[in-house]
């Protein structure tokens, strides 16, 4: 008799893609890492732990090598990338309509329901594990949204693991005995020296899926990084954890990011900046943050998406104290 759970979860038909994916995303990703294996700094191959528990973010034993992801994890992070192309094909067919701001209810949309069920069983994996809910869209299925999920998912989770790879083969495991101590036994200094690390991390990880140039080839790629880093914003159990002791703050991780990500192609940069739009207004609403202005109509603020993400930036911030 086996005790292995039976239940087979769909995100697992995204494994081997992800691993491919994840080693031979360009010339400098296979040469990077193969060096990193024959230097022993790494070990090749992720554990993709199947445990059915309450979701774990991605993370690295700087000790053993190992890089972990958490199937729940996993789970969790397709959803959201499918809420976000639910909810930009939604507000492109809006757009039309020449609001001045969108608001996707459900008379303005259909599918939201679905969705929002779909989402929501997405955060509950952050309380407990449960099975994918059945009749809901996963993986597995052949629709042009999952498949878009599939890629999106993908990219996102090379990034989180280009992250982790970064603090092994920037030596972090110098920074043992920093990255074990108690957060309230850390000076401020050493807390500096953490934060300087996960940028470091940051950067690192960003070189390696994006490379040098933005163009065609890395549009998906850049789209992933987006909704990494936007996906650290829904972990989180509300606003006041934007602040964080051993990283730099969420929203300004996010924010160096989006100010790395400029598109020359304007129908690129279009659909970065509506994910983070969507992203950031997404975060508020859950949070049950009324962050609309009081006259919608009448406002004049919102003439470029930089305008835009600036005011959500603010609403964000005002939050955060
Ligand atoms: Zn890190």
């Amino acid at each position: 008799m086996s005790d292995l759970p039976s239940y087979q979860s769909p995100i697992r038909v995204l494994y081997d893609r992800i691993i491919d994916s994840f080693y031979e995303n360009s010339s400098l990703t296979i040469k990077r890492l193969d060096e990193l294996v024959n230097n022993g700094l790494i070990r090749r191959g992720i554990f993709f732990n199947p445990e059915q528990c309450a979701l774990k973010t991605p993370k690295v034993d700087l000790v053993s090598q190992r890089i972990e992801v958490h199937e729940p994890f996993m789970s969790f992070l397709w959803c959201l990338c499918y809420n976000f192309i639910f909810l930009n094909e939604a507000t492109q067919k809006l757009v039309v309509e020449d609001q001045k701001v969108i608001q996707i209810n459900n008379s303005t949309t259909t599918g939201l329901d679905e969705m929002n069920y779909l989402i929501g069983w997405g955060f509950s994996l952050k309380d407990a594990y449960s099975e994918w809910p059945e009749f809901m869209p996963n993986p597995t299925d052949s629709d042009l949204k999952v498949r878009m999920a599939n890629v999106l998912v993908t990219e996102a989770l090379k990034f989180l693991l280009y992250h982790e790879v970064a603090h092994l083969a920037n030596n972090h495991v110098a920074y043992l005995s920093l990255v074990e101590k108690p957060a309230k036994e850390l000076t401020q200094e050493e807390l500096f020296e953490l934060k300087v690390l996960e940028a470091e991390a940051d950067n690192y990880a960003f070189d390696m899926l994006i490379g040098p140039e933005l163009n065609d080839a890395s549009y998906n790629q850049a789209l992933g990084c987006i909704v990494a880093q936007l996906s650290a914003l829904f972990v989180i159990s509300g606003p006041a954890k934007l602040k964080q002791q051993r990283h730099p703050d969420i929203d300004t991780r996010l924010f160096n990011l989006m100010n790395k990500i400029k598109f020359e192609d304007v129908r690129y940069q279009m659909n970065i900046d509506q994910t983070l739009n969507m992203g950031l207004s997404f975060f508020l609403h859950i949070h049950q943050v009324s962050y609309l202005p009081a006259d919608p109509d009448n406002i004049t603020w919102h003439e470029t998406f930089d305008e835009v993400l600036r005011y959500l930036y603010d609403q964000i911030d005002k939050e955060k104290a």
